[in-house]
C-alpha cells in the first residue's frame, strides 16, 4: 500500500511531551493547506518522557505521521541523518520540534522549490527569546566557521531548509560520524537559496543543547571542515622560536655589557607555565582530530533503532 510521497518533513524529538501536540496540529494545518502528499517523519532521539507515546498516538488515527524510535539519545544531527535515510518525498524539509522555526515557512520554500532549486534554507534574521549568551555564541561560531573554512557555510542558518530529493540522495552517501549536516549539505553542492525569517521562541520546554552538547556540536563543525586549527602549532611554533631568540640576543648584550639585573626565578616560572599551556592546548586540539578519527574507524553504525512505527516500505536503499 505503498502511497507516493511528495515531501516529507523530519522533526527530530528529545523530550518534546509539553509541545509535540501543538507541533503536529501546526505541521498538519500547514501541510494539508498545500493540497499536496505529505508524510510527518518523527524521529525520536531516546526521549526519556512521554514523546513517543504521543506520536504512536497521532499515528494510529493519521495515517501521515510516521515514527522512528531510536533505542537511546543519539543527538540531533544523527537523528535528522536518520529522517533522510527513510524520508520517501521529493522534497525534504527538516525542522526543529519546538516551533522555534515557524512550520507556516515551508509552503514558501515548497515554492522556491518549484522554482528548480535543490536547497532552500532558512537564514534567521532575527532570534526571539534566547539569552544573549546563547545568541552571541551562535553569532561567534558562525563567523569562526566561515573564517576556517572553504565550504561555504551560509551564516546564521541552522537545519530548517528544504532539501530536494537529489540532495538528501548525496547526503545518504556521506557515512561520517561526528555529523555537521549544516555543513554537509554545503558541501554536496547543488542550487541553493535563502529566505529570511525570525527565530521565535521556544513554544514550551527548555533547550535540549545544553553547553556541554553546544561546545561538541561546534567543535565537529569546525573540526569536519578545518584543518586550520592543526597548523595553529606550526605558527605558534615560528612565533615563539623567534621571540626566544630575541630574548637570547637581548640576555647574552646584557650579561657582556654588565647591564640590566638577573630578575630571579618568577619570570622564568612564567615563562614556563606560558609555554605548559600553549603545549597543552595544542595537544588538546590534536586529541580532537585524533579522537574522531578513532571514532571512523569503528564503524558502527550511526544508529540503532527500536522499531519503526508505520515505516517498513521506506526501507533505505543502502546499508546503514
Ligand atoms: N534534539 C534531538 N536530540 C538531542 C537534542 C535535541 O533530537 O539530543 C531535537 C529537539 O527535540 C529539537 C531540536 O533537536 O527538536 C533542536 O533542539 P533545541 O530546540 O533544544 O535546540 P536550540 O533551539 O535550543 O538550539
Ligand atoms: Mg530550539
Amino acid at each position: 500500500m505503498k502511497k507516493n510521497v511528495r515531501h516529507t518533513i523530519i522533526i527530530p524529538v528529545y523530550n518534546e511531551e509539553a509541545v509535540i501536540n501543538e507541533t503536529y496540529r501546526r505541521l498538519t494545518r500547514v501541510m494539508e493547506s498545500t493540497g499536496e502528499p505529505y508524510e510527518l517523519l518523527f524521529v525520536n532521539d531516546g526521549s526519556r518522557d512521554r514523546t513517543a507515546e504521543l506520536i504512536e498516538g497521532f499515528a494510529e488515527s493519521d495515517g501521515c505521521v510516521k515514527l522512528l524510535d531510536f533505542s537511546r539519545n543519539f543527538g540531533h544531527q544523527i537523528a535528522i541523518t536518520a529522517g533522510m535515510d527513510y524520508a520517501r518525498g521529493e522534497a525534504i524539509v527538516i525542522i526543529d520540534a519546538d516551533l522555534q522555526d515557524p512550520p507556516e515557512l515551508i509552503p514558501l520554500m515548497i515554492d522556491k522549490w518549484k522554482e528548480g532549486y535543490e536547497v532552500v534554507y532558512a537564514q534567521r534574521s532575527k532570534r526571539k527569546g534566547e539569552t544573549l549568551f546563547k545568541k552571541w555564541t551562535a553569532a561567534m561560531f558562525y563567523r569562526t566557521l566561515r573564517a576556517l573554512t572553504e565550504v561555504n557555510i551560509p551564516l546564521d542558518t541552522g537545519d530548517f531548509r528544504l532539501i530536494d530529493r537529489k540532495v538528501c540522495d548525496a547526503m545518504r552517501s556521506v557515512r561520517e560520524k561526528n555529523r555537521f549536516v549544516r555543513g554537509l549539505v554545503s558541501w554536496v553542492g547543488f542550487r541553493s537559496t535563502a529566505i529570511e525569517y525570525v527565530r521565535e521562541e521556544r513554544f514550551a520546554g527548555e533547550t535540549k543543547y545544553p553547553l556541554k552538547k553546544m561546545l561538541r556540536f561546534s567543535l565537529d563543525g569546525i573540526t569536519s571542515f578545518s584543518h586550520k586549527p592543526l597548523k595553529l602549532a606550526t605558527y605558534l611554533g615560528f612565533v615563539i622560536s623567534f621571540a626566544s631568540f630575541i630574548y637570547l640576543v637581548v640576555s647574552v648584550a646584557q650579561r657582556l655589557f654588565n647591564i640590566g639585573v638577573v630578575a630571579g626565578w618568577s619570570p622564568l616560572v612564567a615563562c614556563l607555565l606560558l609555554l605548559d599551556g600553549v603545549v597543552l592546548i595544542i595537544l588538546g586540539i590534536l586529541g580532537e582530530y585524533v579522537g574522531r578519527i578513532y571514532d571512523e574507524t569503528k564503524n558502527r553504525p550511526l544508529y540503532i533503532l527500536r522499531n519503526k512505527q508505520e515505516v517498513e516500505e521506506a526501507k533505505p536503499e543502502i546499508e546503514v
